[in-house]
């Protein structure tokens, strides 16, 4: 799949932007804070429908503008359809083939993207968050539905937390009300984390080799899922209820006690590990950097075997981070595959032919 086009009105520093793409490598060329970024986090909201850099829709659009817009065209299954994204005082709309689509579920996924950033490289090292949501985003553009669940879970979880502030400081006696809540949480996240488990296996089929075949056969990489229950990663949907159950139910005063859902997917996380050792705590900043790109990398196939098409690839700022075996490697993948925007601040960083051969535009002040 790739984009063809894009048509930002009143998008960050861009007022009013079309361009065409070339169907393999574009390097978007420009100094610092020109709207490279910009640019890129563009076509990732176009795909997912929010940003990865805010959480609050209004900071994309220009500054005194009241709506922004993202349209782009997008040839994916031998087809071509338009896809938008406007944000507004109003909220968002979001439209594919020009018909407004109420549940994001039925928008995010028609296009793939894989983004590759510098903080990304912090996958390994960074917080459990960022970890959570490269998993649930993953999830989430192969298979819709599991937005939906993620985003009926968030929603149990603040009303759950609320009524566990509020019992906590004795302003309510409702245990039935809890128990009510804790019963619609365990449905969602019984799904929530089934579905984690199978995309994990996916995830370890393509990235064991990928990280093997970086680290020249010397390194052994395994993924494993931290759970905030005890809980196989064998386990099917009603074992992981019945789990969950027994957590909740030995656990409810001391979750008073805290004021706050103490289980659940959204206390998870992932853990790496290279020949064994914890790479968070042990791995040396390669060791990091490889294990990240051995994740993207998977990402891009286990896209392609699921879809059955290659996403389209982000490479904001991150190409001049890795080293040159780093580089090629990457770029050696992608070569003649994955349609891919660089972004960098000068090309010689970047002494690849896939760079060489690629379109090139230059931004400057949102042009
Ligand atoms: P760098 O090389 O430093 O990463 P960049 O080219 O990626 O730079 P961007 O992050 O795309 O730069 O930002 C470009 C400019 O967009 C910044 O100067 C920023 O102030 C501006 N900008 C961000 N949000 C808005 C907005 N809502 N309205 C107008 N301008 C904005
Ligand atoms: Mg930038």
């Amino acid at each position: 799949m790739y984009i063809k086009d894009l048509h930002l009105t009143n998008y960050r520093n861009y007022q009013d932007l079309q361009l065409s793409f070339a169907d393999k490598v574009n390097v978007i060329i420009g100094e610092n804070a020109q709207g490279k970024t910009n640019l890129m986090e563009a076509i990732y909201v176009l795909a997912f429908s929010k940003s990865y850099r805010t959480s609050r829709d209004k900071e994309l659009v220009q500054w005194e503008q009241n709506y922004a817009k993202i349209k782009g065209t997008v040839f994916k299954r031998n087809q071509t359809f338009p896809m938008e994204m406007q944000f507004s005082t109003k909220g968002k709309i979001a439209k594919l083939n020009h018909m407004e689509q109420r549940r994001l579920s039925d928008y995010i996924g028609a296009l793939n993207v894989v983004m590759f950033a510098p903080e990304d490289l912090h996958l390994v090292k960074g917080s459990p968050q960022i970890r959570r949501r490269f998993i649930d985003m993953e999830i989430g553009q192969i298979q819709p539905v599991y937005i939906y669940h993620l985003g009926q879970y968030q929603k149990i979880v603040k009303q759950r937390n609320h009524l566990l502030k509020n019992l906590q400081r004795r302003q309510t006696n409702d245990r039935t009300m809890l128990e009510v809540l804790t019963e619609q949480l365990i449905e969602h996240a019984a799904i929530i984390v089934e579905k984690r488990f199978v995309f994990l296996d996916l995830l370890r089929k393509w990235a064991i080799p990928i990280h093997q075949g970086i680290s020249d056969d010397k390194e052994r990489l395994t993924i494993t899922y931290f759970s905030s229950i005890d809980v196989s990663e064998t386990a099917e949907r009603e074992k992981i209820k019945t789990s969950y159950q027994s957590a909740f139910m030995n656990n409810m005063d001391k979750e008073i006690e805290r004021g706050s859902t103490l289980f659940g997917p959204h206390r998870d996380d992932l853990l790496f590990f290279v020949n064994d050792k914890d790479v968070q705590t042990y791995g040396s900043q390669g060791q990091q950097r490889t294990t990240a790109l051995s994740l993207k990398l998977a990402e891009i196939e286990l896209i392609k075997s699921e879809v059955g098409e290659y996403p389209i690839l982000l490479l904001d700022d991150v190409l001049s981070e890795l080293d040159h075996y780093r580089q090629s490697h990457l770029l050696h993948t992608i070569q003649g595959k994955v349609q891919t925007f660089v972004s960098t601040t000068s090309v010689s960083d970047i002494q690849h032919e896939t760079i060489q051969q690629a379109e090139l535009f230059e931004v400057k002040n949102g042009t």
